[in-house]
């Protein structure tokens, strides 16, 4: 006596279908489950068998095995119950259902047959749909579907609630996706940031060719203020991007808000946040800050005061959009294409750009301060900028204020549009080859190029992101070929010799 019933795994993004199969023989009572169950898992038995007792069921006095397929996959958390429960009840033959491969089930059961949330129900049910069935989930679970599904998809409170729908003869209501709010507008805008002309046109770059950038300045020159309102110039998320940002966040356990489907995600990490928490990790794998930050910004305030090895993290999602975590159990690959913000203090002080205030720092401190920032890291941020300390205003006289959000935001769809015509993506992702055939100034600027080489000791990695840089503003300006004042502006954003 036999039965299969499917549910899905959860390994990093990947909603792996999972066989659970039962089987009763003759022999000793016993339940044992295979296939790299965690200890919540294991423990399902005792579970199980209360719910099944509870819902009037008897439980068979029998050896009875469960095989949780493929075997080599993790099994985590309490979302096998309703599947090894319908296994047991199908196999015994105390319920009998035409179609049960139809259907993908999961959910915790309670002592007396209730279901529990499992949450992370998001990614399974995007697979779910691919596999074209429909999937029965706990009901407290169905606000992590943010889009309608194709197949039909039931919230279930109770185990006997499933068995009467399986067999026909009560069924389930199907959960009903509620449209999406469409974009919401932010309650930050550009147009609040006085006197920085320099910091907000390096921030429209920024954004235009997706260039990482570094904000270096005195306490209170607004950094953090111009870092929060990049997100609203961003535009916003296509619906493939929202679905992969929507996947992480459901991985993550925090799923995506309704209000924000469509938003680009804005992570701003405390610099006391361990490397763990950047890359993610932990058992079961998690998405970490970078993954959180996928086709949004990462924000990092006081960059050189995160730990050096959260820093080197970076290195790799930077240069290839995506982070590879290795545990002892499993091994996973999330995206991770952020645009990377960063802020800094010239000093550990603050004030040794200032003209009103002196620094206090020791050459020691200022050293181990910049040590933190490593050159490899440093060679992958595209800009670096200094942030002047304005004037405070008293009086009426207050100063020019900048573009609205909406304008920069105008300005930028603009430029981007121009890079996808030409080459199917923004500047800053463009690969070696696609940089000979797209970022090649003209000959006439070779020995300038050459020059500036040499002044700034740039590295082949760093010539190679001024280029694309060049390109950018290029774009922004309308331009088909790079000039001169293209690249000597691009320079201008490399230029901070102390953190060279
Ligand atoms: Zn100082």
């Amino acid at each position: 006596m036999s039965a299969v019933v499917l549910s899905r795994a959860i390994n990093g993004l990947a909603a792996e279908v999972v066989r659970v199969e039962v089987k009763i023989i003759p022999g000793l009572p016993k339940l044992t489950i295979v296939g790299l169950p965690d200890a919540v898992v294991r423990e399902s038995k005792e579970r199980v068998r209360c719910a099944l007792v509870s819902c009037g069921y008897s439980y068979p006095s029998r050896k009875i095995t469960v095989s949780l397929a493929p075997a080599d996959i993790p099994k985590d958390g309490g979302r096998y119950d309703l599947p090894i429960a319908l296994g047991i009840l199908l196999a015994s033959k105390q319920i009998r259902v035409a179609d049960i491969e139809q259907y993908e089930c999961m959910g915790e059961l309670s002592l007396s047959g209730q279901i529990q949330p499992v949450g992370n129900i998001f990614n399974s049910v995007i697979k779910a749909q691919q596999n074209k069935r429909a999937l029965i989930i706990p009901a407290q679970d169905q606000d992590d579907i943010l889009i309608a599904p194709k197949n039909p998809v039931y919230g279930a409170k109770h185990l006997l609630e499933v068995c009467m729908h399986l067999e026909g003869k009560k069924p389930l209501t199907e959960i009903q996706v509620k449209p999406l709010p469409s974009v919401r507008p932010f309650d930050e805008d550009f147009s609040d940031v006085l006197d920085q002309e320099t910091l907000v046109r390096a921030c429209e770059i920024s954004l235009s060719g997706h260039h990482h950038l570094l904000m270096c300045g005195s306490p209170g020159t607004g950094k953090t203020m111009v870092a929060k309102r990049m997100i609203s110039v961003m535009p916003p998320l296509l619906q493939s991007e929202a679905i992969t940002v929507a996947s992480i966040y459901s991985a993550s356990g925090s799923p995506r808000c309704r209000d924000v489907f469509y938003h680009r995600p804005f992570r701003a990490p405390h610099h006391s946040a361990s490397a763990i928490a950047l890359s993610g990790g932990s058992d079961p794998i998690v998405p970490g800050e970078v993954s959180l930050a996928q086709h949004g910004i990462l924000f990092l305030d006081e960059m050189p005061e995160f730990s050096r090895q959260a820093l080197e993290i970076l290195r790799e999602p930077i240069e290839s959009g995506r982070i590879d975590i290795a545990r002892a159990r499993a091994r996973c690959s999330f995206p991770a294409a952020f645009l990377l913000v960063a802020a800094m203090n010239p000093c550990p002080c603050g004030y040794r750009l200032s003209r009103k205030k002196s620094c206090r720092c020791a050459p020691g401190q200022l050293a181990r301060y910049f040590n933190q920032l490593s050159g490899p890291l440093l060679d992958r941020i595209d800009m670096l900028v200094e942030v002047p300390e304005q004037e405070v205003q008293v009086g009426s006289n207050a100063p020019p204020a900048s573009s609205s959000s909406a304008q920069m935001q105008a300005r930028v769809v603009k430029a981007q549009q121009r890079q996808y015509e030409r080459q199917q993506c923004l500047n800053g992702f463009l690969s070696k080859a696609q940089m000979r055939q797209y970022c090649q100034p003209p000959a006439a600027l070779e020995a300038h190029l050459k020059r500036l080489v040499n002044r700034l000791c740039l590295s082949a990695r760093s010539f190679d992101r001024l280029l694309r840089l060049s390109r950018t503003i290029a774009d922004l300006d309308g331009a088909i070929a790079i000039e001169k004042k293209h690249i000597d502006q691009a320079c201008s954003y490399r230029m901070l010799e102390y953190l060279q």
